[in-house]
């Protein structure tokens, strides 16, 4: 693609932006199950207008910005307040549940630091549930992640399996309220109480769950402590766009005190420039996400989230019993919100999902980790919920139709070789010819994608994280 010569006028710009979108995952249908937090509230269009409204406003100095302080500080203690803040917490605005996650991971790296001098590499202690975005923080913090199994029949973390897995560098325990994968409740109460017991921080990730729960609660659900209130919790991370309806880029990273959330920030006064203060990663940023957060969290209102709630309970609920009466389906664990993972005895999931997508529905299909099966995970919401019926029809059409379909030869030997005794080098080299067949050159996946999820499933995870990187250069292959 080159530069134009001149500038288009607005209607080519646009048509061609419409243009792009056409095979994009259709969202509006109200039959993706994920990626798209859609509330199909008016607040949709209020948080866009805020949104294009602060674009321009710069959150790099809040002296410059006193709107974007003011806007920040009210959006960071509405959410305390969902948080079961109390006394000195306090809470930063992000750009998401990562940058939340790299936050308070390294607000506990440094804060450890600063009380043990002769810490070494430190370690994060994290059940196989937790999100991939612990990983990455490790990955860029330059911690070690030590991975505790889970109770197979609630999905919930094992809190002893954490304990015994603390050493004289762990410096984090994490829980999850829930858990993406299959929206189940950690213990928080009883890893928070190991982490203050043996001095570290315990940090919570409510990414998905800390706006929602509190309203799930006063329906009626059996939540238990998960939030600041626990003692020993020492930070929380709630998104702001997923169940707060929020357009993207809208999280926070809560603290239960000051002194932890000192040791996120940076400063540098160290070059020729301006004075350097950042609270969060992003410098320059755009004050629009954090403009149309406020304005969806006021459009939508209390009354409005627990009317959003009670939709998306009830849906969920349908849906959890109306997997679990189709011969072979099962649900993952103890669901305790609006997301749930389910598995298939005796057929294929990743078949499944494909007849799913033929039938117009979007589901997320999972690897086998951890001691569980694949499963297809689904996250509820609002528009999901008048279409639970006719999922559940076409559930049982595409089991009927999956079971008809094999598995694919080459994941079997792609298994064996597993098992036996093939080099990585081997395996690198059918991961390439894998990508081939894909055609990832576009980066244009084709419709049916079970054989690809199958060989995946096959591989251990450096080899899966080395395919999906190769796979994503090939993706972004543009050239000069
Ligand atoms: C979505 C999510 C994250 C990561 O958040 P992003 O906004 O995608 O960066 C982390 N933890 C949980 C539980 C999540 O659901």
């Amino acid at each position: 693609m080159r530069l134009p010569e001149t500038g288009w006028d607005r209607d080519r710009i646009f048509a061609t932006l419409e243009g792009y979108r056409e095979r994009d995952l259709a969202w509006r249908t109200g039959r993706t199950f994920g990626f798209v937090y859609d509330s199909g509230h008016e607040a949709a269009r209020i948080g866009k207008d805020a949104y294009a409204m602060y674009l321009a406003e710069n959150g790099l100095d809040p002296t410059s910005f006193p709107s974007l302080m003011r806007l920040e500080n009210e959006v960071v203690g509405m959410a305390l307040a969902a948080a079961g803040g109390a006394g000195g917490a306090c809470g930063t605005f992000t750009s998401g549940g990562t940058e939340s996650i790299m936050l308070a991971v390294k607000a506990a790296r440094d804060a450890a630091r600063a009380h043990r001098p002769d810490l070494g590499r430190p370690e994060i202690v994290l059940p196989v549930t937790a999100h991939a975005a612990f990983h990455k923080a490790a990955h860029y913090l330059g911690l070690e992640v030590v991975v505790t199994p889970i109770d197979p029949a609630t999905c919930a973390a094992d809190p002893a399996a954490m304990s015994a897995a603390i050493t004289e560098r762990t410096i984090l325990l994490v829980a999850s309220a829930p858990s993406y994968a299959h929206g189940a409740i950690d213990p928080v109460a009883d890893i928070a109480a190991v982490a203050r017991d043996r001095g570290i921080c315990c940090h919570v990730d409510a990414c998905v769950g800390g706006w929602m729960l509190p309203y799930f609660r006063r329906l009626g659900a059996a939540i238990p402590p998960y939030d600041l209130c626990v003692p020993g919790v020492t930070s929380l991370s709630l998104d702001l766009h997923k169940y707060a309806f929020a357009p993207k880029g809208a999280s926070v990273v809560l603290y239960a005190s000051p002194e932890l959330r000192r040791h996120q920030l940076f400063a540098c006064a160290s070059w020729t420039g301006y004075g350097v203060v950042n609270t969060a990663v992003q410098s320059s940023k755009s004050g629009g996400p954090l403009a149309a957060a406020w304005a969806t969290l006021h459009a939508i209102g209390d009354a409005g989230y627990l009317e959003l709630a009670r939709s998306m309970r009830e849906a969920t609920l349908a849906l959890e019993r109306g997997i679990a009466s189709i011969p072979g389906l099962a649900v993952l664990g103890r669901p305790a919100m609006s997301l749930l993972a389910f598995a298939w005895r005796g057929g294929d999931v990743f078949h499944l999902a494909d007849e799913m997508k033929v039938r117009g529905w979007y589901l997320q299909p999972q690897l086998s980790r951890g001691g569980l099966p694949p499963s297809l995970h689904i996250t509820v919401g609002p528009t999901n919920a008048p279409h639970a019926g006719a999922f559940l029809a076409d559930i049982r059409a595409s089991v009927e139709a999956a079971r008809a379909l094999r598995q694919s030869p080459i994941a079997g030997q792609v298994r064996d070789m597993v098992a036996g005794t093939a080099t990585e080098g081997v395996l690198d080299a059918l991961v390439a010819e894998l990508l081939d067949t894909l055609g990832a050159g576009n980066g244009m996946l084709p419709d049916r994608m079970a054989a690809v999820h199958q060989i995946l499933d096959a591989l251990p995870p450096p080899l899966v994280e080395r395919a999906l990187a190769a796979f994503m250069e090939r993706a972004f292959g543009a050239t000069a």
